[in-house]
Parts: C-alpha cells; sequence; structure tokens
C-alpha cells in the first residue's frame, strides 16, 4: 500500500468513529479509501478501478460525476445558501422542489415535509401519524405495525420502526407503541409453503396482529415495497394484492417507505406505482438528490393534509429541513432523471437486461436462488440449493471480500449478495458486473472447498 494511504488508514483509526462499523476488526484492517468516481466506476487511494454494483449506499441513481448537480449547488450557495422554512417562511428551491416531487407522486399526494435524511423522514412519519389521529380526536390510535428484518433507518425511531433485531439490542429499543410482523422472505422462512401461499400467509399477519392490538390503538403499517438493506427481499406476488385487501377492512394509515425504491429504482418514479400500492404517506430520501448532498421528505396524501390543516401548530422540524442548496440539487436531480428518460429507461431496456442476465447467475453451484426487480437483485449463497442449507458460519463477508479485490462492489446481507447500481448503467457495464460476480463467485466456492 502507498503512504498516502497508510497515512490515511492511520488517520482513520486514531480521529473517526465511522458508522455501521466493527472498531476493532477496522482496526485491525485498515479502511479501503474512496478517492474519486466518475459514471458508475469509483477509484479507490492505491488507484484501483471498482464498478460500484451499490450505487454508494443504493442512493446515486444519475451516477457520479455530474456537472448539472455541482452547478446546480455553487448557484444555489452563492444565491441563498441558507433560509430556515420555520414561522411562515419559505424560499423558493423548497417550493420548486415540493412541486417537481407532486408531480411525479402518485395521485393524490400533493405536500411535501422535508427533513434532512431517511431517518428522519421515519421520525416524521411516526410523529405526523399519532399527530394526525389526535386530531381526528382519536389520540389512542397510535400504535405502528413495522415488519421484522425491515429497514427504517438508525435514529431511535427509525430503528424502532425497523425489525433488525441486532439494531434493537443496542439501545434498548424498539420505543413503546411499536409492533413487529413476519417479513415475506420466502427464501429464507418460507419453509414448506410455495412463494405464493407464504406471500398470503405473510400479509394475514398484518391482520391478526391488527386485531390483536385493536383497530381501534392502530396508527399505521409500515413498510418497504422491497426491503433494502435487509436483503432485496422481493415479496411473493400474492403478497402486495392481500395486504392491500387486508388495509381496505381497517381505518388503519399506509405508509410506504420509499427511500430506495423511490426515483426509478424499479422502473417506475416509486416502487408503490411498481406494486400498484396507493400509500398515505411515502418517506424519501437517497435518490431524491442521488446522493451528491443530504435530503430526505415525506409525500403526504391529501386527505392527511386536510386534517393537519385543522391541528394547529404541527410542532416537528429540523434547521435543515429543505435546505435551499439540497433543494436545488434535487430540483436538477430530478430534472436529469425526467430529460434523460432515464425511468423510463430502466424499465424498458436497463432493468429487463440485468434481471435476465442476473437470472443467468442462478445456475452457479453457489446459488440458491437470484431474485430482482428494476435495478435491484439479490443471491442467495447456499451449501445445498434443494434444503436450502447454508454454510456454518457463513461466506457472505468471503464473497464480499473476493468481489472487492476484483473490482466489484457487491454488498453481503448474511449470505444474500445484493447488487443496486446506478440506473445509468449501460449494457456494456452490466455484462462487466455480471462477468465479475460469476468471477467472484468462483473464487469463493475455490475458497470454500480449500
Ligand atoms: C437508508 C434507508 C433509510 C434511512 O435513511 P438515512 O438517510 O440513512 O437516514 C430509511 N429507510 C430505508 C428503506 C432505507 O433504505
Amino acid at each position: 500500500m502507498n503512504n498516502q494511504t497508510l497515512e490515511w488508514q492511520a488517520l482513520n483509526r486514531e480521529h473517526h468513529l465511522p458508522p455501521f462499523t466493527d472498531y476493532k476488526q477496522l482496526n485491525a484492517k485498515g479502511a479501503r479509501i474512496i478517492t474519486r468516481a466518475e459514471g458508475v466506476y469509483l477509484w479507490d487511494s492505491e488507484g484501483n478501478k471498482i464498478l460500484d454494483g451499490m450505487a454508494g449506499l443504493w442512493c446515486v441513481n444519475v451516477g457520479y460525476g455530474r456537472k448539472e448537480l455541482a452547478d446546480a449547488a455553487y448557484r444555489q450557495m452563492q444565491e441563498l445558501p441558507y433560509y430556515n422554512l420555520f414561522f411562515q417562511t419559505a424560499h423558493p428551491p423548497a417550493i420548486e422542489l415540493a412541486k417537481a416531487i407532486a408531480e411525479v407522486a402518485p395521485e393524490g399526494m400533493n405536500h411535501v415535509f422535508f427533513t434532512g435524511s431517511g431517518s428522519e423522514a421515519n421520525d416524521t412519519v411516526l410523529r405526523m401519524v399519532r399527530h394526525y389521529w389526535a386530531v381526528k380526536g382519536k389520540p389512542q390510535k397510535k400504535t405502528v405495525i413495522g415488519r421484522w428484518n425491515g429497514y427504517h433507518g438508525s435514529t431511535v425511531a427509525g430503528v424502532s420502526l425497523g425489525g433488525m433485531k441486532a439494531l434493537h439490542e443496542q439501545g434498548d429499543l424498539p420505543i413503546p407503541g411499536i409492533e413487529h410482523i413476519p417479513q415475506p422472505y420466502w427464501y429464507g422462512e418460507g419453509g414448506d409453503m410455495a412463494p405464493d401461499e407464504f406471500g398470503v400467509w405473510a400479509a394475514e399477519q398484518l391482520e391478526k396482529k391488527i386485531l390483536e392490538v385493536g383497530e381501534d390503538k392502530v396508527a399505521a403499517f409500515i413498510a418497504e415495497p422491497i426491503q433494502g438493506a435487509g436483503g432485496v427481499i422481493v415479496p411473493p406476488e400474492t403478497y402486495w394484492p392481500k395486504i392491500r385487501e387486508v388495509l381496505a377492512r381497517y381505518d388503519i394509515l399506509f405508509i410506504a417507505d420509499e427511500v430506495i425504491c423511490g426515483f426509478g429504482r424499479t422502473g417506475e418514479w416509486f416502487g408503490s406505482q411498481h406494486y400498484g400500492n396507493a400509500p398515505d404517506l411515502m418517506p424519501i430520501a437517497k435518490g431524491l438528490t442521488s446522493g451528491y448532498i443530504p435530503m430526505g421528505g415525506v409525500i403526504v396524501r391529501d386527505e392527511i393534509v386536510a386534517t393537519l390543516n385543522e391541528g394547529g401548530e404541527f410542532y416537528h422540524g429540523f434547521t435543515y429541513s429543505g435546505h435551499p442548496v439540497a433543494a436545488a440539487v434535487a430540483l436538477e436531480n430530478i430534472r436529469i432523471l425526467k430529460q434523460e428518460g432515464i425511468v423510463q429507461r430502466v424499465k424498458n431496456e436497463a432493468a429487463p437486461y440485468l434481471q435476465k442476465r442476473w437470472q443467468e447467475l442462478a445456475d452457479h453451484p453457489l446459488v440458491g436462488e437470484a431474485r430482482g426487480v428494476g435495478m435491484v437483485g439479490a443471491l442467495e449463497l447456499v451449501k445445498d440449493k434443494r434444503t436450502r442449507a447454508r454454510f456454518e458460519g457463513g461466506i457472505g463477508m468471503l464473497c464480499r471480500e473476493h468481489c472487492f479485490q476484483n473490482g466489484l462492489i457487491m454488498r453481503a446481507v448474511g449470505d444474500t449478495m445484493i447488487i443496486s447500481p446506478p440506473l445509468v448503467i449501460s449494457t456494456t457495464e452490466i455484462d462487466e458486473l455480471i462477468d465479475k460476480a460469476r468471477r467472484c463467485l468462483d473464487l469463493t466456492a475455490k475458497a470454500v472447498r480449500s
């Protein structure tokens, strides 16, 4: 390793506490230092070129190196670098962005509450749905039902709404008033049921939980259209239709966490449109700015806005809600997505091609299932394809390491390898991604055998 890399690694150890990191492990090894990026590629401090199969953290939808986004930020910083939206003030970027989002959002969702991140968006929905029911004279409708292994961010509310037990264990979470139901993860938890049968069963767990808690105490159900961080869990075909049936029977709100699925990832503007769902609230972040600058928000259905209008002041917001520079970047990002037809291209060309090539990996001896929708995909690594038995101790991290060493970023969630490349990835770059993934699977299989 070169001296510059070693120096950065030492400083990282001495002064920085990075997120979601085992510090002892990192300190023994040293971080990989990423120094620049262009299109779908990253370069590290050793000069290695890496295909970013994860678009950063599911967010760089328009790819790296878009000068228009940098120019939008530069212009806005000179014009009005900051002003807040509290106490009856506003500024053009936030107003114009709210309108641009409403234009691509599902019918009847015409307002946006801005936040600084996806986690803050989920803190916002928790407070907003409880406030909504209180304004409607039903303050006892407080409980939010989430799903085991869902991910809704890393703040106290985000972790609580999410269903990751390892996260719950750190910090005595979830907070009261949050319940969880099983996830629609057929490959991992479907047992002897057929996928369609399991999808119905998983959706019925929502009804069971509503009845157990009492409809008069349930405020909302929260779910990602496709679970991302949980391992790109694509629900069986029967799941969302059955969930819609259950939701129609009870007077509770539906929150679709669109932080990953939003802004084109599925080939529609939002994952809810891909599945034909009609949520009441949609947390957004990530692809909203293609990750160039932090920003999140919640898109809110008109009927909820009408109730909030009668509720007096909503005592909630952030110093950086609707930050003008972030809003200017998001506006430019949406302009690029529209003008270059990127969402359409995902639907008609990129996603069909990626999914076809991704499926070819299912014949690999280590791969028990290859699945995906739009521009996300998952591979289940198993010891025995028939019984779906895993390798003892897991091999996901080993596979991830081979990917890193061979110029591909693929993330491991346990023994599920996942991808979520920039939406602008070309067909030749998809070919490269698949070739590299296969090579890394081969290397992993070889390492496991020896
Ligand atoms: C990433 C993510 C979040 C949290 O967003 P942050 O910007 O990291 O706070 C929330 N929900 C989902 C579905 C996510 O993938």
